[in-house]
């Protein structure tokens, strides 16, 4: 008998460091930065009520206004199917929420599991150390015994993967992000694409493995560099894999825009949403926001090593893309 089947864990706060260590806080600063880059939100009601695109009376009033954003991307995705609470009980509630996330970050990782060798392990560390418990607050979070056991043996390992419900996610600097300690990773639950997740949770455990396993200090900030340059790499590799054709075709069309015009937002616009679908049709905008900071630095760094860049030449480069990122206008 388990008298209390709640276990409520409080997770320790280091405020201090993680402010030295500013950015650090991931997916790369340059997710945190592209703030500015938030849709309007009426903007995103309006264009809601036209998620079926082949309407064509819906497409007809939408494409005087915003032809961009009825655009139906080359590139296919899978939707998610949103997590449904049954409304009855806390703990069942919670059990279902815990294994709704757990199913459904394996399969949004087991999308790319061939994209790239640390793939495999990646999964498999997840699959043996990620707990997903519920959020009590920014910080806190809870998780439930099942028939008086942990879900999982006790791991020096363990890590929290913690979908944040939107009142706590809107408070997050970024819409992901990941604790130094390599111990917990915090994730907006209004991700609408698993392909997207699975890059994102891609991106924050190699950060937590290479923490974990392989030793990077969160302190030093060549590590730390080192570590992004690595996240991102594998972020580019896992948008190849998503569609090599496509993602081939849109780094020419890259290479030409950024040779050609000095500041291409506009243009770095239109091919994100003409490639991968990152409109507000298909994603969130807090996904939106992770998605646009993939895909410029996948194909800025995939570019700059076509030329000969190597990895430390990419930390001064990742530095020059956040730059470009805080620099890029709103979405209209
Ligand atoms: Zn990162």
């Amino acid at each position: 008998m388990v008298s209390n089947p709640i276990v409520k864990i409080e997770a320790i706060q280091e405020k201090g460091r993680i402010d030295r260590i500013k950015g650090m806080v991931t997916l790369a600063a340059g997710a945190a930065i592209l703030g500015g880059y938030a849709l309007h939100e009426n903007a995103q009601k309006k264009d809601a009520a036209h998620t079926d695109t082949t309407s064509a009376p819906a497409i007809t009033a939408v494409a005087t206004s915003t032809p961009e954003k009825i655009r139906e991307p080359k590139v296919k995705g899978t939707p998610i199917v949103p997590f449904v609470p049954n409304g009855k009980d806390d703990r069942e509630n919670m059990i279902s929420f815990n294994n709704y996330w757990e199913k459904t970050s394996l399969e949004a990782l087991e999308i790319f599991r061939d994209a790239d060798p640390i793939m495999p392990r990646l999964i498999e560390f997840t699959k043996q150390n990620a707990v997903y418990p519920v959020a009590q607050g920014p910080v806190a979070t809870m998780r439930v015994l099942k028939d008086g056991e942990w879900d999982k043996p006790p791991s020096p390992h363990e890590f929290e993967i913690v979908f944040m419900p939107e009142q706590y996610a809107a408070k997050m600097r970024s819409s992901v992000q990941t604790e130094p300690d390599g111990h917990t990773m915090r994730v907006a639950a209004t991700f609408q694409m698993k392909e997207w997740l699975g890059i994102i949770l891609a991106h924050e455990l190699s950060h937590i493995y290479a923490l974990q396993i392989q030793g990077e200090n969160p302190f030093s900030e060549s590590e730390w560099l080192g570590g992004e340059v690595k996240a991102h790499k594998l972020e580019a590799k896992l948008l190849r894999h998503w569609n090599p054709q496509m993602y081939d075709e849109m780094l020419q069309k890259m290479a030409h825009i950024t040779r050609t015009i000095a500041n291409p937002h506009n243009e770095i616009d239109q091919l994100e949403e003409e490639y991968y679908p990152i409109t507000s049709n298909y994603v969130g905008p807090r996904e939106k926001r992770l998605a646009a900071a993939s895909i410029v630095t996948s194909t800025s760094f995939d570019l700059a090593r076509a030329q000969g860049a190597t990895d430390e030449n990419l930390k001064g480069h990742y530095q020059k893309i956040v730059q470009f990122l805080k620099s890029r206008p709103p979405r209209k």
